[in-house]
């Protein structure tokens, strides 16, 4: 007998019909003799049709309303399939985060979570009854409610499964697995049947959400089995695991990764003294504005040129904060673009392979895409480029480094 955690995402109880078919699953499981905790999302939508609503009250809306407001999405999804599963001769008992006492830090809209009370979950457990737990959402020690960030319910999941200390973290989602690269972009691309936490951290982390980064985080932390399954399909689904096997046809890349959610901030004609990177982002840091990619051109004529690229929703503000500092330090002027995206090749195999950031700057090369910045890491190399050639440049990279599946037959 296991202790399994699973999560559906908002697709996966999107309708009645699908929190029916949800329901259905668990009762197997649950039938096989397994303990089961249930983490649900939002139906498909609702988180951001909650958010629309606030936005028409105001731009900003107050985070910690905000925050009551969104994380009702949960709370209906909770509820309707604690009803499936009694329908069902299952006995199950709903919790919003608060209930259970998922303790959070007071960071509205992306808390972070510091505790889990486990002692009503194991109750019920004992008693043989399901747990379904809101994902997504906690409570602060003042008692206010706190949301996890967008894709939070699978952070839910993972810090519950380490709170009980689960067999396995099942996500169930919309597609049968992690894959080489979104297969809603790249049609080619394969399901891997396991990738190291490091790289899953990396494609997370560099724009692949089919898992939020704290939850791997959290999974790699408390070494948590985390698998990603299809909902509705039969499969063995990916295993994130610890150990990169030595074999030799670990693939130099595992994954290719994009982002579209940055914007790029250029300051030209800066006078070049000691200092200079303190002086531009010194005031950006202090504004709250978390900067990703940094290039400082080489000195000409005693001034130069600096680039960094941030959230695109901390555009406008960084803006505000850059050309004051141009005034500031007397640089001769800003400029900026929005219409950027990352793409980075994901894999612990180019630790020992040489020349791989060549082989990727060749395959964008011939497809005449201009690379406007690069950063590497030991496991990743990433470059920004015109969003308009984000697919071409995706599906180009995908094939240079032999990732296509194979053609079907007939095909
Ligand atoms: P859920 O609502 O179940 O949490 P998400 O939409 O958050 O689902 O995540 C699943 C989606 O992640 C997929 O539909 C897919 O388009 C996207 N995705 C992005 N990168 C990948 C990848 N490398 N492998 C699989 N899915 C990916
Ligand atoms: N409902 C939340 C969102 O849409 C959390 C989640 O689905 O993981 O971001
Ligand atoms: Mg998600």
């Amino acid at each position: 007998m296991a202790l399994i955690v699973q999560k559906f995402g908002g697709t996966s109880v999107g309708s009645i019909e699908r929190i029916e078919q949800v329901a259905e699953k668990v009762k197997k499981f649950r039938d096989n003799g397994d303990d089961i905790v249930v983490v649900v999302s939002a139906m498909s939508g609702e988180t951001n049709r909650l958010i629309g609503l606030a936005k028409q009250i105001s731009e900003q809306p107050v985070p910690r309303e905000l925050d009551v407001m969104v994380s009702t999405g949960e709370q209906v999804t909770i509820a309707l399939l604690a009803m499936a599963l009694i329908k069902r001769g299952v006995p199950a008992v709903s919790y919003t985060g608060n209930q259970v006492r998922i303790l959070t830090d007071s960071s509205f809209t992306k808390a972070r979570i510091l505790q889990i009370d486990d002692r009503k979950l194991r109750t019920d457990l004992k008693a043989g009854r399901v747990v379904v737990v809101a994902g997504f959402q906690g409570v602060d020690e003042h008692g206010n409610i706190t949301t996890l960030g967008r894709g939070g319910s699978d952070t839910t999941g993972v810090a519950l499964a380490a709170a009980l200390k689960a067999d396995e973290c099942q996500i169930y989602t919309d597609v049968d697995g992690v894959y080489t690269s979104d297969p809603r972009v790249v049609p080619k691309a394969q399901r891997l049947d396991k990738i190291t936490f490091e790289e899953m951290l990396e494609m997370a982390s560099l724009g692949s959400k089919v898992l939020q980064i704290r939850s791997v985080e959290f999974a790699g932390k408390y070494n948590v089995p985390l698998r990603v399954l299809h909902s509705f399909q039969e499969g063995p689904g990916t295993l994130i695991t610890i150990d990169e096997e030595e074999s030799m046809e670990q693939p130099i890349i595992s994954g290719i990764a994009f982002n579209r959610d940055e914007a790029k901030l250029t300051i030209r004609g800066v006078p070049d003294n000691p200092g200079v990177a303190f002086k531009i982002l010194g005031p950006i840091s202090e504004a709250n504005i978390e900067v990703d990619m940094i290039v400082q051109n080489i000195a000409h004529d005693n001034t130069t040129d600096f680039t960094f690229t941030v959230h695109r929703n901390d555009y406008l503000n960084a803006m505000r904060v850059l050309e004051n500092t141009a005034r500031e330090i007397g640089a001769r002027e800003v400029i900026g673009d929005t219409d950027i995206a990352k793409v980075s090749i994901v894999g612990v195999g180019m630790r020992s392979h040489a020349g791989v950031a060549s082989r990727m700057f060749g395959a964008l090369a011939k497809e005449g895409i201009n690379i406007q910045m690069i950063s590497t890491s030991e496991i990743k190399v990433s470059v920004v480029i015109e969003e308009k050639y984000l697919e071409l440049a995706v599906r180009s990279l995908h094939t240079a480094f032999e990732l296509d599946a194979p053609a079907r037959q007939g095909e």
